[in-house]
């Protein structure tokens, strides 16, 4: 299978210098980026990053929905993108050069406005994805080229390549259910005990609860303790009490366990495989299992390259309604996710003055970033053009420039 002209491989100059050749001055994030700007003091509008004004602001607003039902196959054209794992509800912003994609943007606008999108692998696409649908969209007649905005809605199986052009693929997929389960041992559930049940909501509900679920749990073969690791209500307040120092800045954290699972999916600095494991899962509750792990420590971030230190998770903090880390393309097509650090180490700028051009955060400008060690590229330095734009800097990194530190 022929990916060469994936688009990730096409950069442009301004952001993709090469640094052997670059000049580099030494980090300032020191003096730049400290904690108490960003934690006491926000002025920026967290709404704007996710609106991608970038683009333009002549984009049409497409209007309807299409859903696929559960379990339904379909016939669906995919886009296959390198280190791109969309989730539902995530937001995909795209701008499109190259004829071929352009065509099958315009094919799918007149046929649902759907598209499939599957990460590509080492060497071939893996086996499932999320159907994006394009929500804006606007067409250059003269570049031949589109940019559109497009939200993740179900997730499916890819069960048949049925044609295959280059990058123009067709497949026949199964769209995956979402299986939602009730609160555990529903059925054995005591009517006796009716009156003492609570809809728990915090720590201290649940710890009233479990006193009810003890004696629930006697006519069952397990313990109650088993069953709790199952709740995805007692799942879903443990994550986001581990996520507080993040909706303490801004964010909005869903509620809802399956929103919420696939918000930490999508915000979590996690490798393409951990991703498309979290993506294969048909249920909330396995999803935050796993999450929970990635969760519990405050895990170190390295340069994917050399190893060298560069933060931490508890130095991620939101620039956008939607999280700490975001999808955003830049005018040569190349997509980016980026989590945002308000501290960074081991980094270094490009002497090239901040720019404002295409900027993913209005008002700021951007300035290349680099590893200090080993010259990677890892994303950009953004620093308030306004002396009244709080915080005055961060660090946009991009997802496959980091990992985690192995234990
Ligand atoms: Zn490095």
């Amino acid at each position: 299978m022929d990916f060469s002209t994936d688009d990730d491989e096409t950069h442009s100059d301004s952001e993709y210098p090469n640094y052997r050749q670059y000049n580099v001055e030494e980090d300032y994030s020191e003096e730049t980026t400290d904690e108490t700007s960003v934690s006491t003091e926000s002025t920026f509008d967290l709404t704007l990053p996710a609106t991608h004004s970038y683009l333009g602001s002549n984009l049409a607003e497409l209007i309807g929905r299409t859903l696929l039902e559960d379990a339904v196959y379909a016939n669906v054209p995919l886009l296959v993108k390198q280190s791109v794992v969309l989730f539902p509800g995530q937001t995909l912003p795209m701008t499109v050069n190259d004829a071929q994609t352009v065509d099958i943007i315009k094919a799918c606008l007149e046929d649902g406005r759907i598209l499939g999108v599957v990460c590509l692998g080492y060497d071939k696409m893996v086996p499932v994805g999320t159907i994006a649908e394009i929500y804006e969209y606007l067409y250059n007649d003269s570049e031949h080229s589109c940019c559109l905005k497009a939200i993740g809605r179900q997730r499916f199986k890819i069960l048949r390549v049925l044609r295959q052009d280059t990058n123009k693929i067709l497949a026949n997929v199964r769209i995956l259910p979402e299986i939602t389960l009730g609160p555990p041992f529903f059925d054995e559930r005591l009517a006796s005990l009716n009156h003492l049940r609570i809809n728990p909501k915090t720590e201290e509900d649940f710890k009233k609860q479990e006193r009810v679920e003890n004696l629930d749990a006697v006519v069952t073969p397990w313990p109650a303790w088993v069953y709790r690791q199952y709740d995805p209500l007692r799942l879903s307040l443990k994550i986001r009490q581990c996520l507080q120092f993040i909706q303490n800045k801004g964010s909005n954290i869903p509620e809802d366990p399956a929103h919420l699972s696939f918000w930490v999916a999508q915000n979590l600095l996690l490798d393409d495989n951990e991703r498309v494991a979290l993506l294969s899962y048909n249920c909330a509750i396995s999803r935050l299992q796993r999450e929970i792990k990635y969760l519990v420590d405050d895990k170190i971030f390295i340069c994917s390259i050399c190893d060298s230190y560069i933060g931490r998770q508890s130095n991620m903090f939101p620039m956008s309604k939607e999280g700490p880390q975001g999808t955003y393309c830049n005018p040569a097509g190349t997509i980016h996710e980026i989590v945002t650090l308000y501290h960074a180490r081991g980094l270094t700028l490009s002497r090239s003055p901040p720019s404002v051009e295409y900027t993913w955060f209005p008002g700021y400008a951007w300035t290349v970033a680099m590893c200090k060690h080993c010259g990677a590229y890892m994303g950009w330095k953004f620093t308030a053009v306004e002396s009244n734009l709080r915080p005055k800097a961060f660090w946009g990194l991009t997802r496959k420039s980091l990992k985690n530190k192995e234990k």
